[in-house]
């Protein structure tokens, strides 16, 4: 299995007789969607909780006592996941007051709160300093004028960093490449641009400059774009120091590793990968001869990524023979845009597996291949390009009824989710302890769809 949270265990059933189903998290999904309904999504808090430690102690270890991750929060935003931010001590990264609303309704601190986004509005400053958001990690000339204008009026001094691009092309999808010089993010180190809105910077006298942020991509597999990005940015970093005196004591990373999606997608020893960075951005300090300063990274997706999976119930199974077959469910892409979006690969598993070994005797096995077929499946949105995901293998004796699990669903799904075809969003139940289950956000009805529209 993709991640150790996803098991198959034989449960007995009426007659007798017995099938294995999917666990998730330790819990019976077949249950689970039965209890809430589906579509449903589901979280592992233990695995979030466990995801933020790996990063959290790892930092702590690696990057001095300091140090310390911030949860990237547009990854899956909803008051109880800042709670658990809270409780396991993360910093967060925001990119609107809507996710700064709910961090504060959470009771969350958001001293510690890292402001994002390339197009903070005048609200958006004014809303995050009347709420006392801890730093602004600036974007563009607008911007840093903008928060000096609002922090004189103020009368105080905004903690705030400026994002720049190190000019790194992630090899990853181009919809989540963000940190190569023509991106609509942040300031290019190679045109000089970055040099000169840090002069700018530097001379606002209410805005407290402390550092840098880069945000090369999402999905990020290999360690030396971490390693080469903060090369980059120490480079420009010794430049600031040595050519106007400017010392740095933040540099932010940005967003973290990748996740497993599917098999062949590699795993990932986070605590190890974490070390190596701490280890280059010391020994390249050491040879630039400037002081190390306060590491951040984001991790949004490995915190929650593979603490999710989606519930939802097969409605047809369309075969058009010598052509295509389809395998429709009760969801789609209002509750996971993603593969419409960037054609994002998924595990898609049935839930129950029915035995089939009465009826086929020692072949069973032997005839594997025959028991499944190849299907794509899709939602229940008029839109043919609704599809969750393309060449999944299901057994041939799926049926409308049957409840079928994608997994990995816990970054950039709920947080993406639509009302698209005026469906309601899916309710995310919460798992722990291997038994407990509790809703963390209600399924959305009818009346939550329509409350704005005016008669
Ligand atoms: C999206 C984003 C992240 C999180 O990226 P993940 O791949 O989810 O870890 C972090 N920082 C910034 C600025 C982002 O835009």
């Amino acid at each position: 299995m993709i991640c150790e949270n996803i098991t198959m265990k034989e449960v007995s059933i009426p007659e007798g007789r017995s099938e294995t189903r999917l666990f998730f998290a330790g819990q019976d999904t077949v249950e689970l969607a039965k209890k809430y309904g589906t579509p449903l999504y589901l979280m592992d808090e233990d695995r979030v909780r466990a995801n933020c430690r790996v990063y959290k102690e790892a930092f702590k270890k690696y990057c001095g006592p300091d140090a310390y991750p911030l949860y990237a929060s547009k990854a899956n935003s909803f008051t109880r996941i800042y709670e658990i931010m809270s409780e396991e001590g993360m910093g967060i990264d925001l990119v609107s007051s809507g996710e700064l609303f709910t961090a504060i309704q959470a009771g969350y601190d958001v001293s510690r709160a890292y402001f994002h986004g390339n197009n903070k509005t005048d609200f958006d400053i004014s809303y995050g300093m009347e709420n006392g958001v801890g730093y602004f990690v600036m974007d563009n000339w607008e911007e840093v004028e903008a928060i000096e204008r609002e922090a004189a009026a103020r009368g105080i001094k905004q903690k705030a960093l400026l994002r720049l691009t190190p000019g790194i092309d992630p090899h990853t999808f181009e919809a989540v490449a963000t940190g190569k010089v023509d991106s609509k993010f942040g300031n290019a180190i190679e045109t000089r641009q970055a040099e000169e809105i840090t002069l700018f910077a530097m001379a606002q006298p209410h805005i407290d400059l402390l550092g840098f942020h880069c945000h090369i991509g999402s999905q990020i597999f290999g360690e030396d774009l971490f390693e080469k990005s903060a090369e980059i940015m120490l480079g420009f970093i010794e430049k600031m120091e040595k050519s106007h005196g400017f010392k740095t004591a933040e540099l932010n990373l940005g967003g973290g590793y990748g996740v497993r999606y599917v098999e062949d997608d590699p795993h990932i020893d986070i605590e190890k990968k974490i070390s190596q960075v701490a280890d280059s951005i010391n020994k390249t300090c050491e040879d630039l001869g400037i002081q190390v300063p306060l590491v951040h990274m984001e991790p949004g997706r490995s915190i929650v990524a593979d603490a999710g999976m989606t519930l939802y119930t097969v409605g047809s199974v369309k075969r058009i023979p010598g052509y295509k077959n389809y395998v429709s469910v009760d969801g789609g892409m209002p509750d996971n845009p993603r593969f419409a979006l960037y054609g994002s690969k998924y595990t898609c598993l049935l839930a129950e597996n029915r035995d089939k070994s009465k009826d086929k005797g020692k072949d069973k096995g032997k005839d594997k291949d025959k028991d499944s077929f190849v299907c794509s499946v899709v939602g229940r949105c008029c839109e043919s390009g609704d599809i969750i995901q393309e060449n999944v293998n299901l057994p041939n004796d799926v049926r409308r009824g049957d409840i079928l699990a994608v997994c990995t669903t816990g970054a950039y799904n709920y947080s993406m989710a639509s009302n698209y075809n005026r469906i309601p969003r899916p309710p995310i139940v919460m798992l722990r302890g291997g038994e407990e289950n509790y809703i963390a956000v209600k399924r959305e009805t009818f009346e939550d769809i329509a409350r704005n529209d005016i008669k």
